[in-house]
């Protein structure tokens, strides 16, 4: 485990049609600031927890509380990512001046949301000024997109929509580079090395990090009819590595073991944690039956396991973790975990 979500709240200024976790300007609330803080510093007591990445809703429609956060991670020596919509980059001046303030506070990374859905609400021109200041104050340029494609089709590269929306956003001449290859390759580098690629990263390179659309949150009400599904008989049965070793906390403070779309679903959180209990929540998390499965073997194989016990569940899906998502909508935390522990049992059988 080396990430931990915040979401501090669940709040946007705009409501994109494919939001997977249904932020929009009608959601409303944030964390409380001391709560927020005493989180990081629960958050930052785990050796293993590395980086504390906060996202939403938009965090940045609290810039000023989160500034504060930033400063709490750094007082304990963790990195902290921010993911943003970029609604404040409207002209150079603003995106610099706004990046400066992150930067000081200490921000390690910041990735801008952008794909044909956020271009209902924010104008393209906001990436330009965002990737240009990121090079002046010293960010790696990191965009996050959603295209359309399958999302079960682990063979497919990055696709065509991807390059026009890079080209609409006039980034195409920038040095694009998928984050997880930059991020194995850095991986690879020595200390010296790794510096100097950096380097090379913030004035050169653009970062893109990627994913199909699929069938979650408002997506699920408003874009079936653009996302790619498959048979369950056609989809393979993927581990999910992510499942509890990525714990999202949102707004409420409710513990879940990744993002969307498990935030979706309030009352399948795992815990309501503070400062002073996450830890032990967290750690409680990790061992549950239903993550252990997902982590193993997948949540296909939680799935059939539901079937066998009587649950039915849609036709086909749009990929793994919209597997979650369809057993969210029908069943409950404890369900989930007997029909794990079953197949857990069976398996200690076998050995
Ligand atoms: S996708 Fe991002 S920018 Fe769009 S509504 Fe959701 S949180 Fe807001
Ligand atoms: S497969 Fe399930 S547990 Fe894994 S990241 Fe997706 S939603 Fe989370």
């Amino acid at each position: 485990m080396t990430t931990s979500v915040l979401l501090y709240t669940m709040r946007c200024n705009i409501a994109c049609a494919h939001c997977s976790v249904n932020s929009g300007p009608k959601r409303q609330g944030a964390m409380n600031l001391d709560e927020a803080l005493a989180l990081v510093d629960g958050l930052a007591a785990q050796p293993h927890i590395r980086f504390i990445d906060i996202s939403g809703g938009e965090p940045m429609l609290h810039p000023k509380e989160i500034e504060a956060v930033i400063r709490r991670v750094k007082s304990h020596g963790k990195g902290v990512r921010l993911t943003s919509n970029g609604f404040w980059a409207s002209t150079p001046k603003r995106a610099e001046a706004v990046l400066r303030r992150l930067k000081e506070a200490g921000l390690d990374s910041i990735g801008l949301s952008l794909d044909k859905w956020h271009l209902e609400f924010l104008p393209a021109n906001l990436a330009r000024c965002f990737v240009d200041a990121c090079r002046i104050v010293g960010f790696p340029p990191l965009v996050s997109c959603v295209v359309r494609g399958s999302a079960n089709d682990a063979a497919t590269g990055a696709p065509q929509e991807l390059k026009s929306l890079l080209d609409y956003y006039g980034l195409a001449a920038e040095r694009a580079t998928d984050l997880n290859d930059w991020g194995a390759y850095m991986d690879s580098l020595s200390e010296s090395e790794r510096s100097a690629f950096l380097e090379e990263t913030i004035q050169k390179r653009l970062l893109v990090n990627w994913q199909f659309l699929t069938g979650e949150g408002r997506a699920a009400a408003r874009l079936m009819s653009e996302v790619d599904t498959a048979l369950l008989s056609q989809t393979p049965q993927t581990p999910c590595p992510v499942a509890g070793r990525m714990p999202t906390i949102d707004q409420a403070g409710r513990l879940f073991p990744c993002c969307a779309p498990w935030v979706n679903y309030a009352d399948r959180a795992f815990a309501k944690v503070s400062g002073a209990t996450v830890g032990a929540e967290v750690a409680a998390m990790e061992t549950r039956p239903s993550l252990q499965v997902i982590r193993r073997w997948g949540p296909k194989r939680l799935m059939l396991e539901l079937m066998a016990r009587g649950h039915s569940f849609p036709e086909r899906n749009s990929g793994i973790c919209n597997l979650c998502g369809q057993m969210l909508e029908q069943v409950d935390l404890s369900t989930l975990d007997a029909a794990a522990e079953a197949i857990l049992a069976r398996e200690a059988e076998c050995v």
